[in-house]
């Protein structure tokens, strides 16, 4: 389970850095970002008409609510 080859990943929101866990994206923005700063939340896919649920940190959420 410990890969030495694996690289620290860091927040880019809140500067949390790790090399234990694995890294995650956010869906929008695509930035690395820690599991504190992610969150669900359902999107309205224009191709397909459907809500679908996607991933994203913080900032995109808050720039959702504005
Ligand atoms: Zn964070
Ligand atoms: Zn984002």
């Amino acid at each position: 389970m410990n890969d030495p080859d694996r690289s620290p990943w860091i927040c880019h929101y809140c500067g949390y850095t790790s090399s234990t866990t694995e890294s995650r994206a956010c869906d929008q923005c695509y930035k690395i970002t820690c599991s504190a700063h992610l969150q669900r939340s359902m999107r309205l896919n224009k191709n397909s008409g459907l809500y679908e649920i996607t991933t994203i940190c913080a900032e995109c959420a808050l720039e959702e609510l504005l």
